[in-house]
């Protein structure tokens, strides 16, 4: 293969190539940025530090609304208690995820966040909100991206994800998400919060009721945005995730798609994704079938010992962690421990 792929020419792949074929036009993609059949991974803790959320996703089995019963948010102590538990099965990544809570404004993060990073300074590294929380928490500060991202990095924040991005396209949004964000808004914050110097990635959830077209705009838009980083001397994307809708308990409901379609879907968005340096795959959402997925493209990949948010959705986690690894080792690739990065600008 030579040069990059039209959206055309990934429309047709998806519909007429082999498996077999996709695989290999993946690693060929992946060998220009990882040795063959090495892999690196994570383990690492999701903290949903609330439940509470106005944003309504009918996607999402997790939330409740203000003042409904079963709403919560975790004291600091329950967050310093997760994070010690996490160190001790030998993991070292937090991402924190939670809902819009209207009774939450930045101020608390800020203060959690530097009260994470004053407790544990390098020896854990977090993702601290995704895009999506960022945006309403700006909003409500009637804060610019460019402010809030500052304020951010100013409490310690190093990473802010592009996590609740699930498929890119207006028209998505408005069908399951209308009180959350649109497109705009959201690559107009992931360039705030580039441009402030801090570390992002791309994220993609499928197996909704989205179209081909659909997933091919999230990808076209993904590149464009790696390409205009690229072209600005930006940190631009880290790694792009892929994920699983679940759809147990949620409005929408619907069924899960199945491991291969989720490993096709993987080695397009490799090929497709060709300024991305990690395309990782999900053992939250797909456990041991997720491995499959490095012989489709995928380089690296998280072992979570929790998120809430996809286990009320269905997700189960399994942590038995070396019975784990020895999935992909089977598989016939080494695995080796990766450390969050950080922006070299904001190490301390
Ligand atoms: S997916 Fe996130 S933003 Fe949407 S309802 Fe659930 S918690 Fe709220």
């Amino acid at each position: 293969m030579s040069g990059r792929i039209t959206v055309d020419e990934a429309r047709t792949l998806w519909n007429d190539a082999s498996d077999e074929e996709l695989q290999r036009l993946a690693q060929e993609v992946r060998h220009r940025w990882h040795e063959p059949n090495h892999a690196t991974y994570m383990v690492m803790r999701i903290i949903n530090y609330t439940n509470v959320c106005v944003a309504q996703c009918d996607y999402c089995a997790f939330y409740v609304l203000p003042n409904q019963e079963g709403g919560y948010v975790l004291s600091r102590k329950d967050v310093f208690a997760k994070i010690d538990d996490l160190l001790e099965v030998g993991g070292d990544l937090v991402a924190f995820n939670g809902g819009f809570n209207p009774k939450l404004p930045l101020d608390f993060y800020c203060d959690l966040f530097a009260a994470v990073r004053a407790r544990y300074g390098d020896r854990v590294e977090f993702y601290a909100l995704t895009i999506a929380e960022f945006i309403y928490l700006a909003d409500r500060a009637n804060l610019t991206h460019a402010e809030a991202a500052v304020r951010l990095r100013d409490a310690g924040v190093h990473w802010i994800t592009g996590g609740g991005s699930e498929i890119l396209t207006e028209d998505f949004r408005k069908r399951h998400a209308k009180f959350k964000y649109t497109v705009r808004e959201y690559f107009e914050a992931q360039r705030a919060i580039v441009e402030a110097g801090l570390k992002t990635t791309a994220t993609m959830v499928i197996g909704f009721d989205e179209t081909l077209d659909e997933r091919l705009e999230h990808l076209r838009r993904t590149r464009d945005f790696q390409d205009e980083c690229i072209a600005e001397n930006l940190h631009g994307l880290f790694s792009f995730l892929c994920w699983t809708y679940k759809p147990y308990g949620t409005e929408f409901a619907g069924v899960e798609i199945s491991p291969r379609e989720y490993w096709r879907h993987i080695a397009l968005s490799r090929i497709f994704l060709d300024n991305v340096k990690h395309v990782r795959t999900s053992v939250l959402t797909q456990n041991a079938e997720a491995f499959r997925a490095l012989d489709y493209g995928a380089d690296d990949f998280d072992l979570p010992i929790e998120d809430e948010v996809t286990q009320k959705a269905g997700a189960t986690i399994e942590l038995d962690l070396e019975g784990l690894l020895a999935v992909p080792r089977k598989l016939g690739y080494t695995v080796e421990y990766r450390r969050a990065e950080r922006p070299a600008a904001l190490t301390i």
